[in-house]
């Protein structure tokens, strides 16, 4: 009977396709669920000087406390919020989280910048940079205490409007970091164009820079973003060998398992070392 009143439906339709939107409309209300029911928290992994291994500032990351599936990474719900509306009340739950716990920190006489992972569909939105700004504002928090990190493919899909939103913020205060560098579309006209204050390498060089072509591929991005004018960063830095080259090659800041897994937020965590 379908086949007959709705013959394109019919011939369009994959069984993939269906699969896929029938659980992301599930996830898109049980997300929206956790985030009333606060099944949502932020785990801080730190960012250390890569001279001194002193901590420089903190990225926050989301976790999702499923009541039944327990600790869920993002790689196992952000992408289908992505896909849906439902990506926005998670990252004004993230931001808020986030500049109040920065707002605890600096309050407690530990200020130490924390960075937010703001995804493409939030950063083109009009209200983001009042939002933003809003949010600093009500937590007595100078802008210097945010970084956005951002993806190549944000600005790739609508560069005037992103470019028009990191201005807004960057008049704020805030910092901006490009985040997992190397891992998408790149292109190197639009660095220049975009104000930017960070580049994150992204880890699949860093994982691989023990091979002599890949480390030349990390020293001419690291000998760019100096020309640039940039604070070079590296993720996923597991070892001390990998550490030693990285700083090395000229890169300001490490993160990775070797100085520390993403935690609960601390006191301690705040304090440099
Ligand atoms: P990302 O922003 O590139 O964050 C770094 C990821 O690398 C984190 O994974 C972190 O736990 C992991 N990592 C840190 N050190 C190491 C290491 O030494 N080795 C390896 N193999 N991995 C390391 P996580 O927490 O699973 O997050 C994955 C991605 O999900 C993030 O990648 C980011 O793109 C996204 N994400 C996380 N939190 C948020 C959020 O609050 N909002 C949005 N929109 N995206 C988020
Ligand atoms: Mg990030
Ligand atoms: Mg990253
Ligand atoms: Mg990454």
């Amino acid at each position: 009977y379908a086949a007959k009143r709705h013959r394109t439906a019919v011939e369009l339709w994959r069984p993939e396709l269906a699969a896929e939107q029938s659980t992301d409309l599930r996830l898109q209300s049980e997300l929206r669920a956790a985030i009333d029911q606060g099944q949502l928290e932020l785990h801080y992994q730190k960012l250390v000087d890569a001279r001194t291994g002193e901590a420089r500032s903190l990225e926050a990351l989301v976790r999702w406390r499923h009541p039944r599936h327990g600790l869920l990474l993002p790689g196992a719900f952000l992408p289908g919020a992505e896909r849906s509306e439902v990506i926005n009340p998670l990252t004004t739950w993230v931001l808020a989280d986030a500049v109040g716990q920065a707002a605890r920190w600096h309050h407690a006489g530990r200020p130490i910048p924390v960075a937010v992972n703001l995804p493409a569909p939030v950063l083109v939105h009009d209200g983001i940079v009042d939002e933003i700004g809003g949010l600093l504002a009500r937590h007595g928090l100078p802008g210097c205490s945010l970084i956005v990190e951002i993806t190549e493919s944000a600005v790739l899909t609508r560069p005037e409007q992103s470019a028009q939103r990191l201005r807004g913020l960057r008049d704020l205060g805030v910092r901006v970091a490009v985040d997992d560098f190397g891992s998408g579309y790149t292109s190197l006209a639009l660095l220049t164009q975009l104000p930017l204050d960070e580049l994150k390498l992204d880890r699949a060089f860093v994982h691989r820079i023990h091979d002599e072509r890949d480390r030349a591929i990390v020293e001419a991005v690291a000998s760019m973003a100096r020309g640039l004018g940039l604070t070079l960063v590296a993720e996923g830095v597991e070892d001390q060998a990998t550490a030693d080259i990285l700083a090395g090659a000229g890169f300001d800041l490490l993160q990775g398992y070797h100085f520390g897994r993403p935690m609960p937020p601390s006191l301690e965590m705040a304090i440099a070392g």
